[in-house]
């Protein structure tokens, strides 16, 4: 398929010429300003383009330069992020800008080595980065280039050594004019054309180089995984002190670190009703001893490790009460403008609290 120079480069330049005239209408994709490209790059990793296309913009609105984004607190920067889920993306990005203002005055290294060395850039963010802001022959493999090439090659069960080879075969197969563009072509492919499901082969621009497509086990591959998910069923409580709601930060390890949420937690098999498992919960989190009022409603959300049934009550403190240093007495305008919350939460304040705030 691709055993000579010839082959390789017809592969190429289908896909570039497929890309430039078929490519989607993103954003990003107006800009080669490193900090735009890198902020898209590190928010389309685990999110969709449709979502972060008005993430990306409003980001750039609170943030528009790594300058204003490395001066930030942190808080303003997950507040920001809050919805785009795994975090880290954004405590990592803060610190990276942080890195790059004070050591390389603002300007982001442009070889590999450099890159990796600051927070959050894996193998994927240092090609995106230096094959589509500073033109850098430099390969990725994601998700959809993946699956893509799993297609090609008609591989149905790769070995562990897949992603090692593909990157190989990839560096002997990539554009050395457009770096860039070859490595969004790829993935504008496997996003527009080779989909997990469906994939359009009869439009394909690169089907004479398909062998999945040629035996006609396209839709075999990737085998589907299954995936295990776990339900949690949690509860939540509403303490309030004259107009003010009580919440507290998550610790700063672990799952949604540092993220702000309203004292509750999970349903164990010990308690014999939700309410008992929340006044439970709210002793052993916050020290305070509750009564457990009005049910409020409930809410679902689906994290990628695990869905949650939240369920929501109104509770109140029964004696003297000094919140912990990790909580906060705070208004419905702070909820929405200041604390960045774990989606579940964020969901709470949206259909279950807006009436009151
Ligand atoms: S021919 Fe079909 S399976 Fe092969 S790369 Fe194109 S869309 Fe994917």
């Amino acid at each position: 398929m691709f055993d000579t120079a010839l082959k390789r480069k017809a592969f190429s330049s289908t896909l570039l010429t497929w890309y430039v005239g078929h490519k989607r209408d993103l954003p990003w994709r107006h800009t080669k300003d490193p900090y735009k490209i890198w902020t898209s790059e590190v928010m389309l990793q685990q999110t969709t383009v449709a979502t972060v296309i008005g993430y990306y913009q409003r980001w750039l609105k609170r943030f528009p330069t790594m300058k204003s984004l490395a001066q930030a607190d942190i808080r303003d920067v997950l507040k920001a992020w809050q919805g785009l889920g795994y975090y880290n993306r954004a405590r990592n990005f803060h610190r990276a800008a942080q890195i790059v203002i004070d050591q390389f005055g603002g300007e982001l290294p442009q070889e590999p080595d450099g890159l990796r060395a600051l927070p959050g850039f894996g193998p994927y963010t240092v090609g995106a980065v230096l094959s589509i802001a500073f033109n850098k022959p430099v390969t990725i493999v994601d998700a959809n280039v993946r699956r893509v090439f799993q297609r090609i090659l008609a591989v149905q069960n790769p070995e562990a050594s897949f992603d090692k080879d593909l990157y190989k075969l990839l560096e002997s197969v990539i554009s050395r004019r457009s770096p860039g563009d070859f490595n969004q072509g790829l993935m504008e492919l496997g996003a527009l054309i080779c989909r997990s499901k469906e994939p359009s082969c009869n439009v394909c621009p690169v089907k004479e180089f398909c062998s999945a497509y040629k035996k006609g086990i396209q839709e075999l591959i990737p085998v589907p995984k299954q995936l295990k998910t776990e339900n949690i069923r949690a509860v939540v409580g509403i303490i309030k002190e004259k107009n003010k709601i009580l919440i507290q930060k998550r610790p700063s390890e672990g799952l949604l670190a540092d993220l702000w949420e309203f004292p509750g937690g999970k349903v164990e098999s010990r308690d014999k009703d939700l309410k008992e498992a929340l006044k439970r919960e709210i002793l052993e989190e916050t020290g305070a001893n509750c009564s457990i009022g009005r049910y409020l409603g409930k809410v679902n959300h689906a994290y990628t490790q695990f869905r949650v049934e939240l369920n929501v009550f109104e509770a109140n403190v029964l004696k003297d009460f000094t919140p912990g240093k990790n909580m906060r007495w705070v208004t419905g305008k702070d909820l929405k403008n200041k604390y960045p919350m774990p989606s579940g939460s964020a969901k709470i304040v949206k259909k279950i609290l807006k009436s009151d705030h």
